[in-house]
Order: C-alpha cells, then structure tokens, then sequence
C-alpha cells in the first residue's frame, strides 16, 4: 500500500478568514455569517440597519 498523503483539512479559523469586503484578515466578524472585518461591519451595518447599542 502506497502512503497518501492527504491533504490537511483546513477548519475556518484565526487566520482563514478575510474580509469578503475589503480583504483585510484583522477583526473579523463571523456572527450573522458575515465574515467581515470590523470597518465593514460598521459601514454595512448602517445599510443593513444594525443598530448599535450605547
Ligand atoms: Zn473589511
């Protein structure tokens, strides 16, 4: 039997993910499926009508 070596699986993690928006890997958000990094958040977060909370 040959050894294969299989390719690792990559979970989503620190690190795997970007901003889908401006492509930055810092402060990402994953809540709400977003993956979005901060910034965005905040200016997508006005379109969306997330509100924030004082
Ligand atoms: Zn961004």
């Amino acid at each position: 039997m040959a050894k294969l070596k299989l390719p690792r699986k990559r979970k989503f993690g620190k690190g795997s993910l970007r901003c889908i928006r401006c492509g930055t890997h810092e402060a990402i958000i994953r809540k709400y499926n977003l993956n979005i990094c901060r910034r965005c958040f905040r200016e997508i977060a006005l379109e969306i009508g997330f509100k924030k909370h004082n």
